[in-house]
């Protein structure tokens, strides 16, 4: 159609795509290069009781040292590597990276920590994900039940159809289940009560609007209700605030992740967390709020 109208629009069209096409071919090249010389890395984002302060869980979040671009975060490269499969070496790694570093923070008294871990559509539907995860976690030593998967409210209606049985091969393995950025996305109720589902993970944006906006409010307080009614935890995302987090304890949402607590930490921030620093952080420790 360009082409018929004028030549001008077509040649600046054509080269408008050419130039998204090559760089999207060079950042391919880059993630496949990215992937062979462990250029990727990890980060924690730690998970707090918000009632005592106590860490209760990580979410690992990956990250990339671009030679050219520096520090990426997960936005500008994961649909890449979903769309052209190269999210299988760079899930498989952050399963193996994530549960290699966990082993080095157990102690021999303490509760095992919770390690959360995301997967995506295609992670999700692999069909060979559990035996894979089975295989991951019997090498690092990591009891089942200390691993969460996380899979988000779309890749759920997404996969409408064989979610369920998806679910299911994962449960098998003992592990936990959450759906991330829960609220999102007008989850059927009916559908959700079917699902091995162990937590739901509130999205910042409720979590945010929650003590001003009424609307944000009312859908965190229907959520709350519906994971009691459900017999299924909570966790608020994105807390970033202290009346954020009074608001959530009234209502009776007891774990909270967010800037609020901390930003994901690498390694050795989450080794000190555990076990150098005696007290809570700094900010954590300046609350001060009656529980519900
Ligand atoms: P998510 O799983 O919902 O992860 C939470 C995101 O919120 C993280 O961004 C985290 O850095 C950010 N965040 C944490 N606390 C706060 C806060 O208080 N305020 C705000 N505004 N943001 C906060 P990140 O690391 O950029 O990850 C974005 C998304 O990328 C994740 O959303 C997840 O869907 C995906 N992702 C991240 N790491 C992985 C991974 O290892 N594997 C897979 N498959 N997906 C990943
Ligand atoms: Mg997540
Ligand atoms: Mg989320
Ligand atoms: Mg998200």
């Amino acid at each position: 159609e360009a082409k018929e109208a004028n030549g001008n629009t077509y040649r600046l069209f054509s080269r408008e795509m050419e130039r998204k096409l090559s760089q999207r071919l060079e950042m391919e090249t880059s993630l496949r290069l990215g992937l062979h010389r462990e250029e990727f890395f990890l980060l924690y984002q730690p998970q707090f009781d918000m009632r005592n302060q106590q860490l209760v869980g990580i979410e690992a979040l990956v990250r990339w040292n671009h030679p050219v671009r520096g520090l990426l975060t997960p936005e500008s490269f994961i649909d890449l590597a979903e769309e052209t499969g190269l999210i299988a070496p760079l899930g498989d790694w952050i399963l193996r990276e994530a549960c290699k570093q966990w082993q080095q923070w157990q102690k021999s008294d303490g509760q095992p920590l919770r390690l959360a871990i995301n997967l995506t559509n295609r992670q999700f539907q692999n069909a060979n994900l559990a035996k894979d995860i089975q295989a991951i976690i019997e090498e690092a030593g990591l009891p089942p039940q200390s691993l969460e998967l996380e899979v988000t409210e779309a890749t759920l209606m997404q996969n409408a159809s064989s979610a369920d049985k998806f679910l299911g091969q994962l449960k098998e393995l003992g592990v936990q289940l959450s759906i991330d950025d829960f609220g999102t996305g007008y989850f059927s109720l009916a559908y959700l009560q079917h699902l091995p589902i162990d937590r739901l993970k509130i999205d910042p944006s409720f979590v945010q609007g929650g003590p001003g906006d009424s609307n944000h409010a009312s859908i965190v307080t229907t959520i709350i209700d519906l994971a009691r009614n459900m017999d299924l935890e909570l966790i608020a995302e994105g807390v970033e605030s202290a009346s954020q987090i009074k608001f959530l304890l009234e209502k009776g949402c007891h774990l909270g992740q967010g800037y609020y607590f901390s930003e994901p930490l690498d390694g050795d921030g989450i080794g000190n967390l555990i076990n150098g620093l005696p007290e809570p952080p700094q900010k954590a420790r300046d609350l001060d709020f009656r529980l519900p």
